[in-house]
């Protein structure tokens, strides 16, 4: 019994991702840091994608 919370607990602290700032709103997006380019956090992506459905 005791054995499964402790998984939960090692699981939780043994990743630490540092998510990259959105470039719209600096909201914090689902992308690491590490992706290069322009990140965007879902809410800006949906926008983005909007955008681009319109123009064409
Ligand atoms: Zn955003």
């Amino acid at each position: 019994m005791s054995g499964k919370t402790d998984v939960d607990a090692d699981r939780s602290g043994a990743q630490e991702t540092v998510y990259a700032d959105c470039v719209h709103c600096a909201e914090p997006t689902e992308y690491p840091e590490s992706v290069k380019g322009v990140t965007l956090c879902p809410v800006c992506e949906w926008q983005e994608a909007q955008r681009t459905a319109c123009s064409g």
